[in-house]
Protein backbone atom coordinates (compact mmCIF):
# COMPACT_ATOMS: atom_id res chain seq x y z
CA UNK A 1 0.00 0.00 0.00
CA UNK A 2 2.45 2.75 -1.69
CA UNK A 3 -0.29 5.65 -0.45
CA UNK A 4 -1.86 4.49 2.65
CA UNK A 5 -3.43 6.94 4.98
CA UNK A 6 -2.77 9.64 2.06
CA UNK A 7 -5.41 12.26 0.75
CA UNK A 8 -4.82 12.35 -3.15
CA UNK A 9 -6.35 14.70 -5.14
CA UNK A 10 -6.39 14.37 -8.99
CA UNK A 11 -8.33 17.08 -11.38
CA UNK A 12 -9.63 16.08 -14.41
CA UNK A 13 -10.28 12.98 -12.23
CA UNK A 14 -13.49 11.92 -13.32
CA UNK A 15 -11.96 10.71 -17.28
CA UNK A 16 -9.37 8.97 -19.04
CA UNK A 17 -5.92 9.14 -17.56
CA UNK A 18 -6.98 11.08 -14.31
CA UNK A 19 -9.45 8.10 -13.41
CA UNK A 20 -6.85 6.03 -14.42
CA UNK A 21 -4.96 7.73 -11.64
CA UNK A 22 -7.89 7.91 -9.03
CA UNK A 23 -8.40 3.98 -9.55
CA UNK A 24 -4.60 2.65 -8.88
CA UNK A 25 -4.54 5.56 -6.27
CA UNK A 26 -7.54 4.17 -4.11
CA UNK A 27 -6.17 0.69 -4.59
CA UNK A 28 -2.70 1.64 -2.74
CA UNK A 29 -4.68 2.81 0.42
CA UNK A 30 -5.27 6.60 -0.53
CA UNK A 31 -8.65 8.69 0.10
CA UNK A 32 -9.16 9.73 -3.38
CA UNK A 33 -10.95 12.74 -4.10
CA UNK A 34 -11.88 14.14 -8.01
CA UNK A 35 -11.83 17.67 -9.00
CA UNK A 36 -13.74 17.83 -12.36
CA UNK A 37 -16.44 20.25 -14.69
CA UNK A 38 -17.88 16.73 -15.60
CA UNK A 39 -21.08 16.35 -12.77
CA UNK A 40 -22.29 13.01 -14.14
CA UNK A 41 -18.95 11.76 -14.71
CA UNK A 42 -17.72 12.49 -10.85
CA UNK A 43 -20.65 10.78 -9.48
CA UNK A 44 -20.51 7.12 -11.38
CA UNK A 45 -16.80 8.17 -9.95
CA UNK A 46 -17.50 8.22 -6.89
CA UNK A 47 -20.23 5.60 -6.58
CA UNK A 48 -18.61 2.86 -8.11
CA UNK A 49 -15.33 3.89 -6.01
CA UNK A 50 -17.27 3.90 -2.63
CA UNK A 51 -18.94 0.65 -4.02
CA UNK A 52 -15.78 -1.13 -4.22
CA UNK A 53 -14.85 0.06 -0.82
CA UNK A 54 -12.67 2.80 -1.03
CA UNK A 55 -12.83 6.36 0.53
CA UNK A 56 -13.81 8.78 -2.46
CA UNK A 57 -15.60 12.24 -2.90
CA UNK A 58 -16.02 14.56 -5.65
CA UNK A 59 -16.92 17.72 -6.11
CA UNK A 60 -17.09 20.10 -9.01
CA UNK A 61 -14.10 22.45 -9.51
CA UNK A 62 -13.14 24.91 -12.69
CA UNK A 63 -9.48 24.80 -12.31
CA UNK A 64 -9.58 28.20 -14.65
CA UNK A 65 -11.38 29.94 -11.98
CA UNK A 66 -9.15 30.65 -8.77
CA UNK A 67 -12.14 30.88 -6.45
CA UNK A 68 -13.57 27.32 -7.25
CA UNK A 69 -9.92 25.76 -6.23
CA UNK A 70 -9.33 27.69 -2.97
CA UNK A 71 -13.10 26.55 -2.48
CA UNK A 72 -12.59 23.18 -3.67
CA UNK A 73 -8.90 22.74 -1.55
CA UNK A 74 -10.48 24.23 1.83
CA UNK A 75 -13.63 21.56 1.23
CA UNK A 76 -11.26 18.75 0.78
CA UNK A 77 -9.28 19.92 3.92
CA UNK A 78 -12.27 19.95 6.57
CA UNK A 79 -13.94 16.63 4.92
CA UNK A 80 -9.99 14.67 4.94
CA UNK A 81 -8.08 16.71 7.18
CA UNK A 82 -5.40 16.65 5.12
CA UNK A 83 -3.91 17.28 1.38
CA UNK A 84 -1.11 14.89 0.65
CA UNK A 85 -1.03 14.86 -3.46
CA UNK A 86 -2.29 16.74 -5.99
CA UNK A 87 -2.32 15.48 -9.50
CA UNK A 88 -2.87 18.40 -11.96
CA UNK A 89 -4.41 16.56 -14.68
CA UNK A 90 -7.41 18.57 -16.01
CA UNK A 91 -6.36 19.64 -19.66
CA UNK A 92 -8.09 20.20 -23.19
CA UNK A 93 -7.00 20.64 -26.59
CA UNK A 94 -8.01 22.69 -29.51
CA UNK A 95 -5.57 21.65 -32.69
CA UNK A 96 -6.46 24.61 -35.24
CA UNK A 97 -3.59 25.38 -37.69
CA UNK A 98 -1.85 28.45 -35.77
CA UNK A 99 -2.48 31.18 -38.95
CA UNK A 100 -6.52 30.14 -37.98
CA UNK A 101 -6.50 30.06 -34.13
CA UNK A 102 -8.10 32.60 -32.14
CA UNK A 103 -7.92 34.33 -28.90
CA UNK A 104 -10.67 32.73 -27.61
CA UNK A 105 -8.72 29.29 -28.60
CA UNK A 106 -5.42 30.29 -26.82
CA UNK A 107 -7.14 31.31 -23.48
CA UNK A 108 -9.28 28.32 -22.87
CA UNK A 109 -5.89 26.36 -23.74
CA UNK A 110 -3.85 28.03 -21.97
CA UNK A 111 -6.52 28.46 -19.37
CA UNK A 112 -7.31 25.12 -18.19
CA UNK A 113 -3.51 23.52 -18.93
CA UNK A 114 -1.07 26.04 -17.72
CA UNK A 115 -3.45 28.43 -15.06
CA UNK A 116 -5.25 25.53 -13.86
CA UNK A 117 -1.82 24.01 -12.48
CA UNK A 118 -0.94 27.69 -11.10
CA UNK A 119 -3.74 28.44 -9.50
CA UNK A 120 -4.52 24.29 -8.14
CA UNK A 121 -0.78 24.39 -6.86
CA UNK A 122 -1.49 27.63 -5.07
CA UNK A 123 -4.55 26.79 -3.60
CA UNK A 124 -3.34 23.21 -2.10
CA UNK A 125 0.08 24.25 -1.36
CA UNK A 126 -0.50 26.08 2.13
CA UNK A 127 -2.19 22.67 3.76
CA UNK A 128 0.61 20.64 2.44
CA UNK A 129 3.33 23.70 3.76
CA UNK A 130 1.68 23.43 7.36
CA UNK A 131 1.90 19.84 7.55
CA UNK A 132 5.49 20.29 6.01
CA UNK A 133 4.85 17.16 3.23
CA UNK A 134 3.09 17.23 -0.19
CA UNK A 135 3.32 15.76 -3.36
CA UNK A 136 2.30 17.75 -6.69
CA UNK A 137 2.18 15.84 -9.97
CA UNK A 138 1.94 17.88 -12.92
CA UNK A 139 0.74 16.34 -16.43
CA UNK A 140 2.40 17.75 -19.38
CA UNK A 141 2.97 16.06 -22.63
CA UNK A 142 4.94 15.10 -25.19
CA UNK A 143 4.52 18.12 -27.10
CA UNK A 144 5.52 20.49 -24.67
CA UNK A 145 8.74 18.24 -24.50
CA UNK A 146 9.80 19.05 -28.86
CA UNK A 147 7.28 19.59 -31.73
CA UNK A 148 6.63 16.66 -33.54
CA UNK A 149 5.07 16.41 -37.49
CA UNK A 150 1.77 17.06 -36.67
CA UNK A 151 -0.70 17.48 -39.48
CA UNK A 152 -0.85 13.93 -40.88
CA UNK A 153 -1.66 10.55 -40.05
CA UNK A 154 -5.22 11.28 -38.43
CA UNK A 155 -3.73 14.61 -36.34
CA UNK A 156 -5.36 18.05 -37.35
CA UNK A 157 -2.45 19.77 -36.57
CA UNK A 158 -1.93 23.10 -34.79
CA UNK A 159 -0.98 22.44 -31.70
CA UNK A 160 0.84 25.67 -30.90
CA UNK A 161 -1.30 26.85 -27.68
CA UNK A 162 -1.39 23.31 -26.72
CA UNK A 163 2.58 22.82 -26.91
CA UNK A 164 2.80 26.06 -25.43
CA UNK A 165 0.72 25.61 -21.99
CA UNK A 166 2.40 21.70 -22.13
CA UNK A 167 6.32 23.15 -22.35
CA UNK A 168 4.84 25.81 -19.63
CA UNK A 169 3.61 23.36 -16.90
CA UNK A 170 7.28 21.87 -17.53
CA UNK A 171 8.83 24.89 -16.26
CA UNK A 172 6.14 25.46 -13.97
CA UNK A 173 7.26 21.98 -12.44
CA UNK A 174 11.03 23.14 -11.89
CA UNK A 175 10.15 27.09 -10.34
CA UNK A 176 7.62 25.32 -7.87
CA UNK A 177 9.88 22.53 -7.08
CA UNK A 178 12.38 25.20 -5.80
CA UNK A 179 9.64 27.45 -4.03
CA UNK A 180 8.36 24.43 -2.53
CA UNK A 181 10.88 21.69 -1.61
CA UNK A 182 12.30 23.44 1.63
CA UNK A 183 8.40 22.75 2.92
CA UNK A 184 9.26 19.02 2.56
CA UNK A 185 6.76 19.55 -1.25
CA UNK A 186 8.09 17.83 -4.20
CA UNK A 187 7.19 19.02 -7.29
CA UNK A 188 7.04 16.78 -10.64
CA UNK A 189 5.77 15.91 -14.20
CA UNK A 190 4.95 13.61 -16.59
CA UNK A 191 4.51 13.99 -20.01
CA UNK A 192 2.69 11.61 -21.68
CA UNK A 193 2.57 10.30 -25.26
CA UNK A 194 -0.40 8.98 -26.86
CA UNK A 195 -2.82 7.16 -24.71
CA UNK A 196 -6.81 6.16 -26.20
CA UNK A 197 -8.78 8.67 -23.83
CA UNK A 198 -11.80 10.72 -24.83
CA UNK A 199 -9.38 13.40 -25.29
CA UNK A 200 -8.51 11.81 -28.19
CA UNK A 201 -10.92 11.80 -30.58
CA UNK A 202 -11.82 15.38 -29.45
CA UNK A 203 -10.91 16.49 -32.71
CA UNK A 204 -10.87 13.79 -34.90
CA UNK A 205 -13.21 11.10 -36.47
CA UNK A 206 -12.81 7.30 -35.65
CA UNK A 207 -10.95 6.35 -38.72
CA UNK A 208 -8.55 9.58 -37.99
CA UNK A 209 -8.31 8.47 -34.38
CA UNK A 210 -7.15 4.83 -35.93
CA UNK A 211 -4.87 6.56 -38.75
CA UNK A 212 -3.41 8.61 -36.13
CA UNK A 213 -2.96 5.27 -33.64
CA UNK A 214 -1.13 3.62 -36.53
CA UNK A 215 0.91 5.88 -37.19
CA UNK A 216 2.00 6.36 -33.88
CA UNK A 217 2.22 2.35 -33.55
CA UNK A 218 4.91 2.42 -36.39
CA UNK A 219 7.09 5.21 -35.46
CA UNK A 220 6.95 4.21 -31.53
CA UNK A 221 9.88 2.27 -30.21
CA UNK A 222 8.05 0.00 -28.41
CA UNK A 223 5.16 -0.20 -31.25
CA UNK A 224 2.13 0.32 -29.89
CA UNK A 225 0.35 2.65 -28.00
CA UNK A 226 0.49 2.62 -24.05
CA UNK A 227 -2.16 1.52 -21.76
CA UNK A 228 -3.79 3.49 -18.64
CA UNK A 229 -2.10 1.52 -15.81
CA UNK A 230 1.25 1.97 -17.84
CA UNK A 231 0.80 5.71 -16.93
CA UNK A 232 -1.15 5.98 -13.91
CA UNK A 233 1.82 3.46 -12.35
CA UNK A 234 4.67 6.22 -13.31
CA UNK A 235 2.18 8.89 -11.90
CA UNK A 236 1.63 6.87 -8.59
CA UNK A 237 5.40 6.92 -8.34
CA UNK A 238 6.07 10.46 -7.94
CA UNK A 239 3.07 10.83 -5.76
CA UNK A 240 4.72 8.11 -3.40
CA UNK A 241 7.17 8.25 -1.44
CA UNK A 242 9.07 5.55 -3.44
CA UNK A 243 10.18 9.24 -5.05
CA UNK A 244 10.74 11.05 -1.98
CA UNK A 245 14.09 12.07 -3.46
CA UNK A 246 13.25 13.04 -6.56
CA UNK A 247 11.69 16.64 -7.22
CA UNK A 248 11.70 19.43 -10.20
CA UNK A 249 11.88 16.45 -12.75
CA UNK A 250 9.50 15.37 -15.88
CA UNK A 251 9.96 12.18 -17.14
CA UNK A 252 7.97 11.15 -21.15
CA UNK A 253 6.05 7.75 -20.64
CA UNK A 254 5.89 7.75 -24.27
CA UNK A 255 6.70 4.46 -25.50
CA UNK A 256 9.69 5.92 -27.28
CA UNK A 257 8.90 8.65 -29.43
CA UNK A 258 11.41 7.51 -32.50
CA UNK A 259 10.63 11.09 -34.29
CA UNK A 260 11.67 13.56 -31.30
CA UNK A 261 14.50 11.20 -30.28
P1 LIG B 1 -9.94 13.46 -20.84
O1 LIG B 1 -10.32 12.01 -20.86
O2 LIG B 1 -10.66 14.41 -21.73
O3 LIG B 1 -10.04 13.95 -19.32
C1 LIG B 1 -9.89 15.29 -18.95
C2 LIG B 1 -10.84 15.59 -17.82
O4 LIG B 1 -10.62 16.95 -17.40
C3 LIG B 1 -12.32 15.48 -18.24
O5 LIG B 1 -13.10 14.88 -17.23
C4 LIG B 1 -12.70 16.95 -18.42
O6 LIG B 1 -14.10 17.21 -18.28
C5 LIG B 1 -11.88 17.58 -17.31
N1 LIG B 1 -11.76 19.04 -17.46
C6 LIG B 1 -11.74 19.76 -18.61
N2 LIG B 1 -11.69 21.08 -18.34
C7 LIG B 1 -11.65 21.18 -16.98
C8 LIG B 1 -11.61 22.28 -16.08
N3 LIG B 1 -11.61 23.55 -16.53
N4 LIG B 1 -11.59 22.04 -14.75
C9 LIG B 1 -11.62 20.77 -14.28
N5 LIG B 1 -11.68 19.69 -15.08
C10 LIG B 1 -11.70 19.89 -16.42
O7 LIG B 1 -8.39 13.63 -21.19
P2 LIG B 1 -7.10 12.72 -20.85
O8 LIG B 1 -6.60 12.14 -22.12
O9 LIG B 1 -7.35 11.84 -19.70
O10 LIG B 1 -6.07 13.86 -20.47
C11 LIG B 1 -5.62 14.11 -19.15
C12 LIG B 1 -4.36 14.95 -19.23
O11 LIG B 1 -3.34 14.23 -19.93
C13 LIG B 1 -4.54 16.28 -19.96
O12 LIG B 1 -3.82 17.28 -19.28
C14 LIG B 1 -3.94 15.99 -21.33
O13 LIG B 1 -3.48 17.16 -21.96
C15 LIG B 1 -2.81 15.06 -20.95
N6 LIG B 1 -2.32 14.23 -22.06
C16 LIG B 1 -3.12 13.28 -22.62
C17 LIG B 1 -2.60 12.49 -23.64
C18 LIG B 1 -3.41 11.39 -24.29
O14 LIG B 1 -2.91 10.77 -25.22
N7 LIG B 1 -4.63 11.11 -23.84
C19 LIG B 1 -1.29 12.70 -24.10
C20 LIG B 1 -0.53 13.68 -23.51
C21 LIG B 1 -1.05 14.45 -22.48
P3 LIG B 1 -15.02 17.12 -19.63
O15 LIG B 1 -15.13 15.65 -19.95
O16 LIG B 1 -16.34 17.72 -19.20
O17 LIG B 1 -14.32 17.91 -20.68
Amino acid sequence: MRLKDKVAIVTGGASGIGRAAIDLFASEGASVVIADINASAIEAAVGELRNAGHKAAGHMCDVTRREDTHEFMKMVHAEFGRIDVLVNNAGITRYRPFAEATSEDWDAVLGVDLKGVFFCSQAAAPFMRRQGYGRIVNISSALGTGAAPHNTAGSPGGSAAYASAKAGVIMLTKTLARELGPDGITVNCVAPGTFLTPISASNRTPDEVEEHLEHRRRNLLLRRVGTLDELASVILFFASDQASYVTGQTLSVDGGRSDRM
